[in-house]
C-alpha cells in the first residue's frame, strides 16, 4: 500500500486537537504518546446563564498538537507496512474497469483501488465525481495562545453565544488552542471578533492577524462517496458532526469502514466498492443525525439545552455517551469483526487477542489494533 501526503511531514493542521475517548480508542497506542494533557473538566459559558463547570470523567478529552499526532499516525501506518511518500501531492486519479492510475508530479502508479482522504476541500473527490456538497459546512477559526491566566490548566472552556456553533479554549502543555466555529453563514462575519472577545474574557490578547480559518464539512456528502474502485474517507466524505464539529473520530471510523469494505471486496464478498457508501451511511448516519438534531434544538434555545445539561443527570449521561462513544457505532465489539494480529497481542492468535481484549478493563487496545490492521 502506498500512502501519498502532499506536504512534507510533519506538517501542521489547523485544529483544536481535542481527541474524544472514541477517537482515542481508534488509534494505535503510540499515537497517544504525544497527548499533551487530559482534560475532564469543562467550564461552560453562556450569555444568559452565566458560567458553570461540569466534570465528565467518561468523556476525558486528550489534547494533542496535530502536527505531532498526525506524524505518529503516519509512523504507525509505515510500521504496519505502508510505503509513505510525503511531499508528494497526487495530481490525478483515473479509474478504469480493471484498475486505477494515480499520478503525482514525479510518477505514475497502478492500483487495484484508492482511498481518497485529502481533507476539505477534497479536490481529488471532486475530480473523480465523488465530491458532492456536504450536508453542512462550518467555518472554524483558530489560533494558538499562551495558557490563560484565568482558566485552570485542567479545564477546557466552551463558550455558547453564537448560532450554530461555539467557541473553545483547549489547554495543551505550554500553550492552548483558542477557536470559534459555526455552520451558520450569517455568523461567519462575526467569528473573528468573537474569537478576540473570547480571548479577552480569558485574559489573553489575540492578534487577529494571526488567526487562521478552515472549513469543516459535516453530516456526510449528499451524493455517493464511492465508485467501483475508489472510496473517500474523513473530511473528503464530510464525516464530521454538526454539534461539536468533531472530525477526528469520525474520520478514523470511516477509515475502518473503508478498510473493511476493501477487505471484503478483495475476497469477492462485495461486488464493487460502491457498497462502501451504504455501509458508511449505516455506521455514521444515525449518530451524525442525532447530533444534527441536537444542534438544531440547541439553536432554538441554547439556554434550555445548556440548562438541561446542567440540571439533568440523564441529559449529561447522554452527552457523555455521545462524546465518549460508548455505544454503536463506536462500541468495541462491532469493530472486532475485523480479525487482527497486531503486535499489541504478539503471543496470541488474532481471535484470542480479540477475545482477551474484550475482557480487559482497558478496552482501547482492541480497537487500536483494529485500526492498525486497517492501516
Ligand atoms: C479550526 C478547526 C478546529 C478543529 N478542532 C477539532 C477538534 O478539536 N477535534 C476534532 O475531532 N476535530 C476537529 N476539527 C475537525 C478535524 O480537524 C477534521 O475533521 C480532521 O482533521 C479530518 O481529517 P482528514 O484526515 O479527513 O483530513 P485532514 O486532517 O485535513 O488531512 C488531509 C491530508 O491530505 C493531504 N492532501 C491534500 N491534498 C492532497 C493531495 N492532492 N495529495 C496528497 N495529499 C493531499 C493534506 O496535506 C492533509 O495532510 C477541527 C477543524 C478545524 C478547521
Amino acid at each position: 500500500m502506498v500512502l501519498f501526503e502532499g506536504r512534507p511531514l510533519p506538517r501542521p493542521k489547523l485544529c483544536g486537537g481535542g481527541l474524544t475517548p472514541k477517537a482515542q480508542r481508534l488509534v494505535p497506542r503510540e499515537a497517544l504518546d504525544v497527548v499533551e494533557r487530559r482534560v475532564d473538566r469543562v467550564e461552560i459559558r453562556t450569555p444568559h446563564l452565566g458560567s458553570f463547570r461540569i466534570e465528565v470523567p467518561g468523556a476525558t478529552i486528550a489534547m494533542v498538537e496535530r502536527r505531532r499526532f498526525d506524524h505518529a499516525l503516519v509512523a504507525a501506518a509505515a510500521r504496519a507496512g505502508a510505503d509513505v511518500r510525503d511531499a508528494t501531492p497526487v495530481t490525478d486519479i483515473v479509474e478504469r474497469p480493471d484498475g486505477v492510475t494515480v499520478r503525482t508530479a514525479t510518477g505514475r502508479y497502478e492500483a487495484d483501488c484508492v482511498v481518497i482522504a485529502d481533507g476539505e476541500p477534497s479536490r481529488l473527490s471532486r475530480a473523480v465525481g465523488l465530491g458532492s456538497p456536504a450536508n453542512r459546512l462550518a467555518l472554524a477559526l483558530e489560533i494558538d495562545v499562551p495558557p490563560s491566566p484565568l482558566a485552570a490548566p485542567d479545564t477546557s472552556v466552551l463558550s455558547f453565544g453564537l448560532r450554530g456553533g461555539y467557541g473553545w479554549y483547549f489547554p495543551k502543555n505550554d500553550h492552548a488552542s483558542l477557536g470559534v466555529g459555526s455552520y451558520r453563514h450569517s455568523q461567519h462575519r462575526r467569528l473573528r471578533n468573537d474569537l478576540v472577545h473570547l480571548g479577552r474574557d480569558l485574559g489573553l490578547e489575540v492578534d487577529a492577524r494571526r488567526v487562521r480559518g478552515h472549513w469543516i464539512p459535516m453530516g456526510l456528502r449528499v451524493g455517493s462517496v464511492a465508485s467501483e474502485r475508489i472510496v473517500s474517507a474523513g473530511d473528503a466524505a464530510a464525516t464530521a458532526d454538526a454539534l461539536f464539529g468533531e472530525g477526528i473520530a469520525y474520520a478514523l471510523l470511516s477509515g475502518v469502514v473503508a478498510a473493511q469494505a476493501i477487505s471484503d471486496w478483495s475476497v469477492g464478498a462485495m461486488p464493487s466498492l460502491r457498497g462502501y457508501d451504504g455501509r458508511l451511511r449505516r455506521a455514521l448516519g444515525p449518530p451524525l443525525g442525532r447530533l444534527g438534531l441536537i444542534a438544531a434544538a440547541t439553536e432554538v434555545s441554547t439556554s434550555a439545552a445548556l440548562l438541561a445539561v446542567r440540571l439533568s443527570g440523564a441529559v449529561r449521561e447522554r452527552a457523555v455517551d455521545a462524546i465518549g462513544g460508548w455505544s454503536a457505532p463506536f462500541d468495541i465489539d462491532r469493530h472486532c469483526e475485523v480479525a487482527c494480529a497486531c503486535d499489541l497481542h504478539e503471543d496470541e492468535p488474532a481471535s484470542a487477542s480479540i477475545a482477551n481484549a474484550h475482557q480487559r478493563a482497558d478496552r482501547r487496545h482492541c480497537a487500536g489494533c483494529t485500526m492498525a490492521c486497517a492501516a
